[in-house]
């Protein structure tokens, strides 16, 4: 019988309570428990001298109990001083039993583990692991390092390294799915070998060579996951591509001008060269009988929506319908007014759908879509709900992806799905991810990269000042309307919540209009009712406002040429692709604009260097690498656009470079050890992708 598959409950001490509690941790069979994996370990194999420990480390000392006493005051704490040949160190209990006060008493010896930390009167350990020992040579060490495991409430670390232990021991049934040609190229250990290393680690090995990436038992595991989850990615885009999609064919050879063509050549401006060679990718992928999966990359203003319009139409005028989604209500309704003008000479019929339409009108548009009238359907995710039926939607277009995570992209494809027919699925975005990560988090589309901006365009000029400043800024803006120009002021606040976030840019509107009494303020944040939202913004479109005060609300799709100026409150606390992507609201016309990073002092000089490259820079791929080299993958893409891609055991920032062979790596796979592919989905992946399709 395969132990392996067998329930945690089946391994000894292991009741129904502890199999719940694994069961938190993901954990639900005794292979589940083998790649639970230690987060870190503990150095009991030797004592330190007091004097040679530090606050931050996890040590084993031995010392004799100098005194004990018990501190006065409302929290009562016992303080236990300690010392040996070298120093003194203190002990602090905050619980203990009458019986420890006892059995602390000056001159007994012990030994004693913890985290050391500075203290009120210098070094000490609070709470530790002690042992009350004969003399100071009596002290146990262990012969290997401890492994310390990530643990959920009313779990040990000693129980869970009890049931390892126990687990361990149906190691060696595991099916190393890692050829072995690979494990030869990469001087990998087997995969037996390397879980035994990390959880069991034996006497040779060192904190130092465990904690560093380049260990080969880690590196190997962390190796697994990460081309796991690409696999994954990239069999549900082959999957995808089995299913039927509806041909857009070009019928231009009949003599007849298709509506895209139309379109481009109504156009007032000339496309740029990327937009031309984006927009030929984008058809001939609509030309094959399965659906297009395809990324379009382009840094803010780089012109995707047209790129958008134009697919659109290619589905239109091959008779079928196409939804647009877009991650807010703002965008949404800008998108609607875009393609209301752009098609308004082609007789197409564009509909809105967001949260906010209701009753009749949302039982009309619904019907507009199901019985086909409606072309073209604009809104937010409410285009998702179980209600919106199309009568033959033909493609799917996701603007601003990044606001979503990979698996609501994934869970968008399935409802898209009519009749055995898959859409066409176009995903935009601005937030350029260097191309490592993209593997990662985009191994499922096919990716075309708008690398170009329109002509003309002049770069924003970016300055970092101090909050003091603040009334040479206003001054700035009285300047600045002065001369028919129109300006943002954008209020951040994203650690707190969306309702402080708008109190705090009621509060600075306040301000800013007794402050600049000559100028016309306009107010938006994500609070305000939609028509409200609207119409501030068809004013500043308008010009009948000079100043928007917002909250990031508009960080994305907002279009006005004439606003040159922003000014951003405290930028540290954002992205630097947020900020990119905020100080892309500018910069839309051929004439200077200027963004004014305020931020608080003082600044941290990670925060300095941050704002730094961002002044220095305009381009959305060199910010995002530098950022990358600043702080990490995880923090460059954020949680918001990681989605749900959460590691066991790989860490991007240490990993980063393993991410380099994946890419051919995983066409090995498919071509040779495709049968490897779904088990190892099941060891890392577990339930957390659908395979619903398999
Ligand atoms: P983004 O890529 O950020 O979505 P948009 O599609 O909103 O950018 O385009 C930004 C602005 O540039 C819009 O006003 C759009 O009409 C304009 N634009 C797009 N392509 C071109 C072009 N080739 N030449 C000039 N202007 C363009
Ligand atoms: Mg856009």
């Amino acid at each position: 019988m395969d132990i392996l598959t067998q329930p945690v409950a089946s391994l000894h001490g292991v009741g129904a309570q502890t199999a719940n509690r694994l069961q938190k941790l993901g954990i639900r069979s005794v292979q589940d428990l083998l790649f639970h994996l230690p987060h870190r370990y503990e150095d009991r194999t030797r004592v330190y001298p007091i004097a040679a420990v530090s606050a931050g480390m996890n040590v084993l000392v031995c010392g004799k109990v100098e005194f004990t006493e018990l501190l006065p005051g409302g929290r009562k704490t016992l303080v236990c001083k300690i010392s040996d040949a070298t120093g003194a160190i203190f002990l602090r209990f905050f619980h203990f039993s009458a019986a420890q006060s006892q059995q602390l008493k000056a001159d007994t010896w012990l030994s004693v583990f913890a985290e050391v930390r500075y203290g009120f009167a210098g070094l000490e350990m609070v709470h530790p692991d002690y042992k009350v020992i004969a003399h100071p040579d009596a002290a146990v060490t262990d012969t290997c390092l401890t492994a310390v495991y990530p643990l959920t409430e009313g779990l040990s670390q000693n129980l869970l390294r009890k049931v390892v232990r126990q687990a361990l021991q149906a190691c060696g049934q595991l099916t190393d799915w890692l050829p072995e040609k690979l494990l030869r190229q990469f001087n990998f250990p087997s995969l037996v070998v390397a879980l035994q290393t990390l959880h069991a680690p034996d006497e040779s090995l060192t904190m130092n060579a465990l904690q560093d990436g380049s260990f080969p038992a880690l590196k190997r595991l962390a190796f697994e996951e990460l081309l796991t989850h690409h696999l994954s990615l990239k069999t549900l885009k082959y999957q995808a591509k089995t299913w039927p999609a509806p041909v857009f064919a070009d019928h231009h050879d009949l003599g007849f001008q298709s509506l895209a063509k139309q379109f481009l050549q109504a156009l007032p401006f000339q496309l740029t060269g990327a937009q031309h060679r984006v927009i030929a990718e984008i058809a001939a992928d609509c030309c094959k009988p399965y659906p297009m999966l395809r990324l379009v990359q382009g840094d803010v203003g780089s012109g995707k929506t047209i790129v958008a319009a134009h697919t659109a139409l290619l589905a239109i005028n091959a008779g079928y319908q196409v939804a647009i989604m877009a991650p807010t209500e703002l965008l949404a309704e800008q998108h609607f007014r875009n393609f209301s003008s752009w098609f308004a000479d082609f007789s197409v019929q564009i509909g809105s759908l967001t949260g906010q339409l209701k009753g009749k009108a949302r039982s009309e548009l619904l019907q507009q879509l199901a019985d086909g009238s409606l072309a073209i359907v604009i809104g937010t995710h409410a285009l998702f709900q179980e209600q919106v039926q199309f009568q033959r939607l033909g493609l799917v277009v996701i603007d601003e992806q990044h606001r979503f995570g990979v698996n609501q992209r994934l869970a968008l494809r399935e409802k898209a799905q009519v009749a055995g027919i898959r859409p066409h699925q176009l995903v935009m975005t601005a937030t350029p991810i260097p191309r490592t990560l993209a593997m990662l988090n985009y191994a499922d589309l096919d990716i075309s990269i708008i690398d170009e901006l329109p002509p003309g365009r002049k770069p924003i000029v970016t300055s970092v000042i101090p909050a003091e400043r603040r009334d040479a800024v206003i001054e700035r803006i009285n300047a600045w309307v002065a001369k028919t120009r129109q300006a943002y002021w954008v209020c951040t606040l994203i650690e707190e919540s969306e309702q402080l976030q708008c109190e705090a840019a009621e509060k600075t509107a306040e301000k800013l209009v007794l402050a600049l009494p000559d100028v016309r303020i306009g107010l938006l944040h994500g609070r305000m009712k939609p028509s409200d939202k609207d119409a501030i913004m068809q004013a500043f479109k308008n010009r009948q406002l000079d100043l928007l005060v917002a909250t990031t609300v508009i960080e994305v799709g907002v279009d006005v040429p004439n606003a040159g100026l922003m000014i951003i409150e405290n930028p540290e606390r954002l992205g630097l692709a947020q900020l990119h992507q905020l100080r892309g609201r500018v910069g839309r016309g051929s004439d200077d604009s200027y963004c004014l990073l305020m931020y608080q002092s003082p600044l941290s000089d990670t925060a300095r260097q941050r704002l730094g490259i961002l002044r220095d820079s305009n381009d959305g791929f060199v910010i995002a690498e530098k950022d990358l080299e600043l702080r990490g993958p995880g923090e460059v893409m954020g949680t918001r656009q990681t989605g749900l891609m959460r590691f066991k055991i790989a860490d991007l920032s240490r990993d980063q470079a393993l991410l380099e062979d994946i890419q051919q790596i995983s066409d090995d796979f498919f071509a040779h050890y495709g049968s490897a592919i779904p088990p190892l989905c099941q060891r890392w992946l577990g339930e957390s992708v659908n395979y619903s399709e398999v």
